[in-house]
């Protein structure tokens, strides 16, 4: 690893190289001028800009997930509040707390830490948050200004991607672009963000018929399907930059791992994302860009 911040690159024997692409190093940079922000927020306000952190249960990732959301508010200057309701909480109450949380004037960003068990499944989370106060890019209003590249908030993980290929300066605009997974918040909008910056982009999932196919015709693959190690070089081009957004084994005695068995991508891939290291840390950044962005449009 390189110690300028900006980009490491591994030497490879045959004297190939390939891109390690630090989310780390990047969410570093941002942070600087995002507390830049977030003190000129304070001084108008008189008030931190403040995110609320939703955790429904004890699942051992996501209590993870949320503690480092929080650290990462408090390093830049913004606030940050963790709640933690029991998984048994009822869809009434849910709503009804939800509704008090985002009521409260301070509140500048809320972020539901999902999976929400399944007694919660039949809320219209879309509806429910306020579109002013939606950290994540949940609301089916920003979700459609999103799609029509409007929006002022993204989806944290993508809008995190994209921020980590524009500081690499690696330019989308005419690559084909493959996208492996087509959840709400990381598949889809990640197609929508890639789609407005240029690429020629498919999206895959767990129905598409042989997927190597499409992966191995791609000059960028994003994956995000949730199967622990379960892509490597053989499902790449040669030169492919490779962008891993699966993690397993958070908060668990077992080594973090991606999708994507990483170390087999040297002397193969152009460039790549680590996990740990790679999305997970910019995603977390962008949250707290959200944030930040709503925070000063209400003030
Ligand atoms: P998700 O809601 O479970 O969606 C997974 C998607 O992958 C689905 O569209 C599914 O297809 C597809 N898929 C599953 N197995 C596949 C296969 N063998 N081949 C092709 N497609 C397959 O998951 P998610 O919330 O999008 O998250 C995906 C992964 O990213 C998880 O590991 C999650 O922990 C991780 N994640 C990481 C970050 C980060 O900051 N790094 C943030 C969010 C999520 P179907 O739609 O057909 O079922």
């Amino acid at each position: 690893l390189n110690t300028a911040g900006e980009f490491a690159m591994v030497k490879l024997n045959r004297g190939e190289t390939m891109i390690i692409l630090d989310g780390r190093a990047v969410a570093q940079q941002r942070s600087a001028d995002l507390a830049v922000r977030a003190q000129a927020f304070e001084k108008k306000n008189a008030r931190k800009a403040h995110l609320v952190v939703i955790l429904v249960g004890d699942s051992g990732p996501s209590q993870v997930y949320v503690r480092n959301k929080a650290k990462a508010c408090e390093r830049v200057g913004m606030s940050a509040e963790t709640l933690r309701w029991p998984a048994e909480i009822s869809a009434e109450t849910f709503v009804e707390q939800v509704r008090q949380v985002q009521a409260k004037k301070n509140v500048d960003g809320i972020l539901l830490q999902l999976p929400l068990p399944d007694s919660l499944s039949k809320i219209d989370l879309g509806s429910l948050l306020d579109s002013a106060k939606d950290a994540d890019c949940f609301t089916w209003a920003n979700v459609g200004r999103q799609a029509a590249g409007l929006g002022h908030v993204q989806a944290c993980t993508p809008q995190g991607i994209m921020s980590i290929l524009s500081h690499y300066k690696i330019s989308v605009e005419g690559l084909n672009v493959v996208v492996v997974g087509r959840s709400l918040i990381v598949g889809r909008p990640m197609s929508w963000l890639l789609t407005e910056a240029g690429a020629t982009v498919t999206l895959c999932h767990s129905r598409t018929k042989n997927l190597r196919e499409f992966t191995l015709r791609a000059d960028l693959v994003v994956v995000a399907a949730g199967k622990a190690r379960h892509w490597g070089r053989a499902d790449f081009k040669k030169d492919a930059v490779v962008i891993d957004v699966g993690i397993h084994g958070a908060g668990g005695e077992q080594k973090i791992c991606g999708d994507v068995r990483f170390e087999e991508l040297e002397g193969w891939a152009s460039a790549a994302t680590p996990v740990p290291g790679g999305v997970g840390p910019m995603t977390i950044m962008s949250l707290l860009e959200n944030t930040m962005s709503l925070a000063e449009a209400r003030a």
